[in-house]
């Protein structure tokens, strides 16, 4: 009876770790795999109950604790890869699968000993959780918490191919009937507890890990466009500057703004508008290279920082980004209307400030308004035209509001 009790220690902990994954999974709106980690201790927990409360000496015992505890692994490698942006060769896993329960059926028909059956069916686990190491090897950038990952299911690998070798080495036979008061027997229940646990605390850690990541990311995005949102984008442009400024490299600032927008909110609704305000910030992020950071600033106003690139390279890819915006279909809109926006482009000066970078930019993005809208404009042509009296900003700031109350 007590050791009836007992055994049900190791999997009552499993079910309640696979609990604790759901929930968290659930409750954070966290990514599949933190799922995956709760199907993989539910499918270990029936293996444990199957193992402690079906008849040791059933021909079908070790297929069934085989097969739960296979899925239990192989549902685990595959979130831990899944997690690490790896994908689990499933064939390999199954031809593993296959040949060592083909194993284990001629093990159990020919030997009443259970220790041919348990190195069979632990060598399978243990080549299953060297896979999933090999792969998640391979994954590139990795944390310290990444590393624990891989700690573990190394040692999962490690305990699964040379614990059963050992134990048997002491305890040479188990006749099936006495399996229950074999040594192995007693020392798997303390292994499998410690092993549980460990996996589970260390995959807590990440999942907490990866729900506060989340939680920045989402407080520093626009939830609309998934862009940076105005604090976040100032944030990163406060840390970019002074990085250009000491390795020397060219950082330009490009500042857009969606032409008549007003009109478009007017003409077809505040939810069209915001569909045409997504569809740009796509654009955007379609555009710009991993280095570059993009953020939606205001409205229907929008930046992109864009790493390691002088001004005319800057402008052309201002113009390019225009160019596709003019093109675009927008469904949500009548017929075959087409929208522009303008744009304005500076590069950083030595020593600069964001707010001196960005009112140049801003500053552009005024005088591509003003003449004439769908347009790139950089701080080198303006600089030429502050020579010119009616580019005066205050006058460019005069006939934008005059162009917008006339729609022109
Ligand atoms: P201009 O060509 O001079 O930029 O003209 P405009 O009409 O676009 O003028 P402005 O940029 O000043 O106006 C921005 C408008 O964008 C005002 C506001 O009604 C609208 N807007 C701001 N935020 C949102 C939003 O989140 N969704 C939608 N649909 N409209 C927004
Ligand atoms: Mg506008
Ligand atoms: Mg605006």
């Amino acid at each position: 009876m007590q050791t009836q009790i007992l055994g049900l220690v190791t999997p009552l902990m499993a079910l309640f770790f696979a609990a604790t994954f759901v929930v968290l999974w659930r409750a954070g709106r966290l990514k599949r795999h933190v799922l995956g980690f709760g199907i993989a201790f539910a499918l270990s927990a029936v293996g444990f109950l199957i193992t402690h409360f079906f008849p040791p000496d059933a021909a079908y015992l070790f297929h069934t604790t085989q097969l739960f505890y296979t899925l239990g692994s192989v549902v685990m490698l595959a979130s831990v890869c899944e997690r690490a942006g790896q994908r689990l060769h499933l064939g390999s896993f199954a031809a593993v699968y296959v040949i060592s329960a083909l194993v284990l059926a001629l093990t159990v028909s020919f030997s009443n000993d259970v220790g041919p059956r348990l190195i069979v069916v632990n060598m399978g686990y243990g080549v299953m959780f060297a896979m999933g190491v090999t792969t998640l090897l391979s994954a590139r950038g990795r944390s310290v918490i990444d590393v624990a990952i891989i700690a573990v299911m190394a040692f999962q690998a490690a305990d699964f191919l040379i614990r059963p070798v050992l134990t048997l080495m002491f305890e040479r036979s188990i006749p099936a009937e006495v399996y229950r008061e074999s040594i192995y027997y007693s020392l798997i229940g303390l292994v499998l507890g410690v092993k549980g646990v460990t996996n589970a605390m260390v995959l807590i850690v990440a999942t907490i890990i990866e729900w506060m990541t989340a939680l920045r990311e989402s407080s520093e995005r626009d939830p609309m466009t998934g862009l940076h949102n105005r604090a976040s984008f100032e944030d990163t442009m406060q840390k970019l500057l002074p990085s250009a400024h000491t390795e020397g490299c060219a950082l330009s600032l490009v500042v857009a703004d969606l032409d008549h927008f007003k009109q478009v909110n007017d003409t077809w609704g505040h939810q069209a508008g915001d569909a045409v305000i997504v569809g740009f910030g796509e654009l955007i992020a379609k555009m710009i290279r991993g280095c570059d950071t993009a953020g939606r600033i205001g409205g229907e106003e929008f930046c992109i920082a864009i790493w390691n690139c002088d001004s005319e390279a800057a402008h052309q890819l201002a113009e390019r980004i225009r160019q596709a915006f003019a093109g675009l279909e927008h469904s949500e809109l009548d017929g075959n209307i087409r929208l522009t926006a303008s744009f304005g482009v500076a590069t950083a000066r030595d020593g600069e400030t964001y707010t001196q970078l960005f009112a140049r930019a801003d500053e552009a993005l005024y005088r591509a308004k003003s003449r004439g809208r769908n347009r790139v404009e950089n701080t080198e042509d303006q600089r030429q035209e502050e020579a010119r009296p009616d580019m005066n900003p205050r006058l460019a700031e005069l006939e934008r509001a005059l162009s917008v109350k006339t729609g022109s």
